[in-house]
């Protein structure tokens, strides 16, 4: 270590606060936050016994440390999240945006509530159910819920303009608050039962249940009390399927971390009314800090980003600062006290060695996975002749409408994964009409420029297309001067020629194209490698698709809105200052629009963008095959992250 930088640790402060470590190179390798800076900072260089590689390695990399002071643990720990989030440093455990988890939320503020799957947990008042891990897992609730409990899975926008009951209706799952005076105690007694289902208290349910098919049978209302006891019997079936975890019926979270080396994985374990609701797995590569650091920071970061906060948080080590700091912030952000423990026995360690158990079970099915999508990458690069190993692919695809609207997409696959940081969409910029491969040329020239300037180049790219496509990309390559990175074409089967038919089969395989080589590459059907060509292909093909949409859709509003009388140059720019965007005014209410322009001219924007009002009602069929499907209501936010049970 040099002497500046051994003066620099020397001097460093005793308070709590935010220290960063840079590499040689003034880029940000690490953030952490500790109580007494001195002491963290320096642990790691005085460290006995510690032989890890980081060790070793920070002696190496590390070039400069800055610290930030703060008043107390609570803003470290703020801070240190703001700043990890910023700079992004490679040491540092980062939970990527896309980790959100599906939850269901109840507003019971409102007379008629309905079920919203949501990805984002709220201080909104509103009742939260949930994480669940994925969408399968939330399905079968669902689809109890929306066959027994007849609560409406319409839109609050549907309730209050729909003119006659939906098909839900018909078929008596919905009593159709929407057009019928239903009297709020008979829906609340609806809403009253799915909280108890969905905080799975089982006995007081069915207590309940009993009690009504009971009665219905009495006043001789059989087919009342024939729904009930179907209803009884599903929730029965329902509840029995979910694992009492712990005695004292308490929300909580339970942490596991396990290790390999540098490759950590994190477990959470949601157990809600002591049930166990399922878990959810971390994986981080690069984790050279220890275990007791990167538990509060990953603890930290799960949280902050809109996660349920519950009762109680098990931990399977003790965080280098203790539990305290960690404690006062998430009461804070739960607006209760939050219990934060180590256990060492009994219920709550059992719980903790369960999550452990999963954090494993999850790290080498991973490892599995790996290994095994190592095998189709190293063979799909064997197959192509790849010059390199293709562990970051990107692919890309042109679409258009009629020859206008001309996009593209840019999907990428890293590690056999889908890399949604990396897609990118692009609006062709140089082309009035459509030229497939012009269009590609300017998107390859377009990616690969950025990339040179940022280093950030991939190991393949993948165009949609046959030779001309392929082409296009090899020459914007090549004016580029980039030599290091694959590229093939990839040609979708297609319908044979007649004569050349039989009657089996009329479609040729699917192709791969590479430069140099003048007949296609034909890789065996069905094989892992072409699925991951394909899969690949698909999506950016839906991708590019999506966005087409959109800028059909964005210049569809704009038109529209500049064919409606009276709406001239000033309104159009009132209109757009006050919502924004095209699409907020495409999505405004007439009342809304009335605020900025008046009633009057309002109702001729609302109908001009969409129609008449009735055209704008939830379709029936619609909603009953979705909810045969039992697939979520409606998705309330995209944004966000873990939510769970209030
Ligand atoms: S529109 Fe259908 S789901 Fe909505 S309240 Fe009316 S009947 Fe129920």
């Amino acid at each position: 270590m040099d002497v500046k930088l051994q003066e620099k640790l020397d001097a460093l402060p005793t308070e709590p606060g935010v220290y960063l470590m840079k590499d040689r190179r003034g880029q940000i390798i690490y953030v952490g936050k500790a109580v007494n800076l001195r002491n963290r900072v320096r642990s790691y260089f005085t460290r006995t016994g510690d032989t890890r590689v980081f060790v070793s390695l920070l002696d190496q990399l590390l070039g400069d440390i800055e610290t930030v002071l703060v008043h107390n643990e609570k803003e470290a720990l703020l801070l240190e999240n703001e700043l990890i989030k910023k700079h992004k440093p490679r040491f540092n455990v980062l939970l990527k945006d896309d980790k959100q988890f599906i939850s269901l939320r109840l507003d019971r503020t409102q007379a008629y509530p309905r079920l919203e799957v949501v990805r984002k947990y709220e201080k909104d008042g509103a009742r939260y159910f949930g994480p669940y891990s994925s969408a399968g897992a939330i399905r079968e609730t669902l689809r109890i819920i929306n066959r027994f409990f007849r609560l409406r899975t319409c839109t609050d926008h549907v309730l209050a303009n729909r003119k006659r009951p939906c098909l839900l209706h018909q078929i008596g799952r919905c009593p159709a608050p929407c057009v019928y005076p239903v009297p709020p105690e008979d829906y609340r007694r609806s809403v009253d039962e799915v909280t108890m289902f969905l905080e799975g208290k089982a006995t007081e349910l069915v207590e309940g249940l009993r009690l009504r098919m009971k009665r219905a049978s009495q006043e001789l209302k059989f087919e009342e009390a024939a729904r009930v006891r179907d209803q009884l019997q599903a929730i029965e079936r329902s509840l029995e399927r979910q694992k009492v975890a712990t005695t004292d019926f308490k929300d909580q979270d339970v942490f596991a971390l396990y290790r390999e080396g540098d490759r950590i994985l994190f477990y959470v374990l949601w157990v809600r009314q002591g049930r166990l609701n399922g878990g959810q797995a971390f994986p981080f590569g690069s984790q050279e800090f220890p275990d007791a650091e990167l538990i509060s920071s990953f603890v930290n970061l799960y949280y902050d980003q809109g996660s349920f906060v519950p009762e109680e948080v098990l931990l399977p080590l003790e965080p280098d600062d203790g539990t305290e700091g960690l404690e006062v912030l998430l009461s804070e952000r739960r607006g209760e006290r939050v219990r934060m423990l180590v256990p060492k026995r009994g219920e709550k360690h059992d719980l903790v060695q369960m999550a452990v158990k999963n954090a494993e079970q999850a790290f080498l099915e991973r490892r599995r996975t790996k290994d095994e999508t190592d095998g189709v990458l190293s063979r799909l690069q064997q197959k192509l002749g790849l010059r390199n190993f293709p562990r970051r692919m990107e692919c890309f695809d042109i679409s258009h409408f009629q020859g206008s609207a001309i996009v593209a997409s840019q999907v990428a696959v890293t590690d056999g994964e889908t890399d949604k940081s990396r897609y990118r969409k692009y609006k062709i910029k140089t082309l009035e009409k459509q030229d497939d491969f012009a269009s590609m040329y300017e998107v390859v020239t377009r990616r690969l420029k950025r990339g040179l300037e940022d280093g950030d180049l991939p190991d393949l790219l993948v165009i949609d297309g046959g030779k001309g496509q392929l082409a296009s990309a090899h020459a914007a390559m090549k004016d580029l001067g980039v030599e290091k990175v694959d590229v093939v074409g990839l040609a979708k089967s297609r319908d044979l020629e007649v004569f050349d038919r039989d009657a089996e089969s009329a479609r040729s395989p699917e192709r791969v194209f590479v430069v140099g080589r003048k007949d296609p590459i034909v890789l065996q059907q069905n094989s892992a490698e072409l699925f991951m060509l394909t899969r690949m292909r698909d999506e950016a093909h839906r991708f590019a698709i999506t966005f087409q949409k959109q800028v059909l859709r964005k210049s569809r509003v704009r038109s529209a809105l500049e064919d409606i009388p009276g709406v001239g140059e000033a309104r159009r720019k009132m209109l757009l200052r006050h919502f924004g965007s095209l699409k907020r005014v495409g999505e405004a209410t007439i009342e809304e629009l009335a605020e900025v322009v008046g009633p009057a001219v309002a109702e001729r924007v609302h109908a001009g963008l969409h129609g008449h009002p009735e055209e704008d009602v939830e379709d029936p069929v619609r909603q009953a095959s979705l909810d045969d499907a039992s697939e979520p209501v409606d998705e309330k936010s995209q944004g966000g992250s873990p939510p769970g049970a209030a």
